[in-house]
């Protein structure tokens, strides 16, 4: 700590989410933060935009090429491909962010005495038979598939984790984050919220893969943030599903978002992707209980600001 300012390290700020981590902790002006990114599937453009509200550090480099001498305090790991696309185009990479990353930032962590907070993913439940699903699950997730290196490898990564706390004693903690959405989304890294929202907007086909029954529950951006900073300041180990049930199936998500944009776009069906998990919302009882966190914002608003961010952006 240099005064009573934590040094806060943030892995993938420029990131969609660890971006507004970053922009949310600058503005309060009670961090040093210093971002690590390798600009693998996120914006370089964001790091600009960050500066706006704050100073803070930048290393562009892989995780996992990190040296353990580093003072800090907070460690956030977002670094990862997230998006399906994304990550199915870098499966490696995605495996040595996930294992050797996070073995990086464990060093870290265990030589500053700091603490580390993982994002993990539902994805580690793969297509669940337990719904809604809560952190005892273990999961149905293919070893072999191609959503596996993201599946299995933030399996490992928690897995990594625990080894680290139970051997070093270390002050580690993971969330769960579930489908999360909002302002600063890549617009091209294919998810459901963005390809949706930048189809409808150009009023190009919306395209569903399936028949559109399969169910996500999204989360909005900030209130996912202030997850994220209420989980780096209390004590518990986790894991701790962060998300909301506002479970929406493809379809009806594709008809909202025509209706918010006042779209022509019309709904086209593809094949459905390997893998899919088909329904997928998460139990909250533990971030309600143990981190007293639970999203208020309906879809409807959150994609309502999402959209207004999009629009200014084309
Ligand atoms: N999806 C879709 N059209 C798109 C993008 C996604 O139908 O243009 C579907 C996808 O097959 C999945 C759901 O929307 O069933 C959510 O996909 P996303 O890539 O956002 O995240 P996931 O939850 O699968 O990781």
């Amino acid at each position: 700590m240099i005064g009573n300012k934590p040094k806060v390290l943030i892995a993938g700020g420029a990131g969609f989410i660890g971006f507004n981590l970053t922009k949310k902790l600058l503005s309060s002006g009670n961090f040093q933060i210093m971002i690590i990114d390798n600009f693998l599937t996120s914006q370089r453009a964001n790091i600009d935009e960050l500066r706006k509200y704050g100073d803070f550090k930048f290393i562009e480099s892989n995780i996992e090429d990190l040296k353990p001498d580093f003072d800090v305090d907070h460690i956030y790991n977002l670094a990862c491909p997230a998006s399906p696309i994304h990550y199915q185009k870098y499966p490696i990479e995605t495996w040595k962010a996930s294992t050797f990353g996070v073995f990086s930032l464990l060093e870290i962590t265990k030589k500053n005495k700091a603490r580390f907070l993982q994002t993990s993913t539902s994805e580690i439940y793969g297509d669940p038979l337990v719904y809604p699903q809560n952190e005892e699950y273990w999961g149905n997730v293919n070893p072999i598939g191609v959503r596996s290196c993201y599946d299995e490898g933030k399996r490992a990564a928690e897995t990594l984790i625990q080894d680290y706390r139970r051997t070093f004693d270390l002050d580690t903690k993971i969330v769960r984050l579930f489908n999360t959405f909002g302002p600063y989304m890549h617009p091209n890294d294919g998810r459901v919220v963005s390809n949706f929202i930048m189809s409808a907007l150009k009023n190009e086909p919306i395209q569903i893969y399936g028949d559109g029954s399969s169910t996500r529950s999204f989360c909005y951006i900030d209130e996912l943030v202030d997850g994220l900073i209420s989980a780096m300041n209390i004590q518990f180990e986790g894991p701790i599903n962060l998300g909301t049930t506002n479970e929406i199936s493809i379809l009806d998500l594709a008809k909202l978002i025509i209706s918010k944009t006042n779209s022509q776009s019309l709904i086209e069906f593809l094949p459905a992707k390997p893998d899919d998990p088909i329904k997928r919302k998460p139990d909250l009882t533990r971030a309600e209980n143990i981190l007293k966190w639970k999203s208020n914002i309906t879809l409807e608003d959150g994609l309502e600001k999402t959209i207004k961010h999009f629009q200014q952006m084309l």
